[in-house]
């Protein structure tokens, strides 16, 4: 009998990665999965467990740089399903750890829901984002989480509390396997404003950004307060490439593959940066990507 018997609707085989992440670079998942449910969720990780897989959480693929020999083990999407979810009680919207942080951000700002829309531009998931802590100059996600809901290794599900939560930049303390649900408190003010300051943030992120048609991926988190992008210049490396990648021409903090890019060439490239970084500037740059 096959470790997912009775899963076999949301389980698939050799499941390519390249297609999941926005690099558009990487290998395949062993067996890639996609439940509806934290239900499903839960069997799925007891399966894993009882048979000794590896597991991992994809949100929306846009900060892995997976490598082209891909993965062993189970790939755990929650992009379906009661997990995309976003419900509004009072002053709090309460999100499904795969629901797409553009959702989350046009449902508050449709609502009248204040705080989250500084985070509009940044691509991927809820549950994504509160593993990174991500965010911009206006603030990241961190500070408007009231709860979360997480699936721990051991396939046990825990409510973790505001007093429990730390979050620092791109740093997060919700650690566990999975983030399946999150609520935010916010503030309420006239939606007409909140979508007017959207537009805004929208306008100067896109501005700053790699086109929507580039297959990207961030680089470097910013050391203590200084943005990489600036560092990277000040060494000189605008413009610097290895095989099919390239950094973006609109952002020193991005990379751009080309078709027939590896994640070798990212590694080659990223290496030569930071080694660049170090002999000119004396900073040690850190990944702001994670590597599968
Ligand atoms: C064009 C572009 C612009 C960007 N701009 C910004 C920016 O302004 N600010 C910023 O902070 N980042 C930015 N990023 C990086 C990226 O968008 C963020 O880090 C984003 O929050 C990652 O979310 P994701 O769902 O895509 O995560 P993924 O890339 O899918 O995963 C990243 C990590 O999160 C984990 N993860 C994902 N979902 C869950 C979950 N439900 N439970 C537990 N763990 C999970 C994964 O296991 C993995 O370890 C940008 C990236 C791109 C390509």
């Amino acid at each position: 009998m096959s470790w997912h018997s009775g899963l076999d609707d949301v389980v698939s085989e050799q499941v390519s990665l390249a297609d999941r992440n926005w690099l558009g670079v990487g290998g395949t998942a062993e067996f890639f999965a996609r439940p509806t449910d934290a239900e499903q969720l839960v069997t799925l990780v007891e399966r894993c467990r009882e048979n000794d897989l590896a597991v991992r959480v994809l949100g929306g693929g846009s900060n892995l740089l997976i490598r082209d020999e891909g993965v062993t083990g189970v790939v755990i999407s929650l992009d379906q399903g009661a997990l995309v979810e976003n419900r509004i009680t009072a002053n709090t919207i309460t999100s499904g750890g795969g629901a797409k942080l553009a959702h989350l951000v046009s449902t508050a700002v449709g609502a009248g829901r204040a705080g989250l829309e500084s985070l509009v531009g940044i691509p991927g998931t809820v549950g994504g984002a509160l593993h990174g802590n991500a965010g911009n100059h206006g603030g990241d996600i961190g500070q408007w989480t009231s709860q979360a809901t997480v699936l721990t290794r051991n396939g046990e599900l825990i409510q973790r509390h505001r007093e429990d939560l730390v979050f620092a930049h791109r740093q997060s303390s919700l650690d566990e396997l999975a983030i399946v649900e999150a609520q935010f408190a916010l503030e309420e003010e006239d939606p007409a404003v909140l979508s007017k300051r959207m537009q805004k943030n929208w306008i100067s992120t896109k501005a700053n950004q790699p086109m929507s048609h580039e297959n990207t991926l961030c680089l470097f988190k910013d050391p203590r307060g200084i943005g990489a992008e600036k560092i990277l210049e000040q060494a000189g490396l605008k413009g610097a490439a290895a095989g099919g990648v390239e950094v973006s021409s609109r952002h020193t903090n991005f990379v751009v593959a080309h078709p027939g890019a590896t994640s070798d060439d990212v590694f080659r490239l990223t290496d030569m940066l930071r080694e660049k970084v170090v002999q000119t500037v004396g900073v040690e740059l850190e990944y702001h990507f994670e590597i599968w």
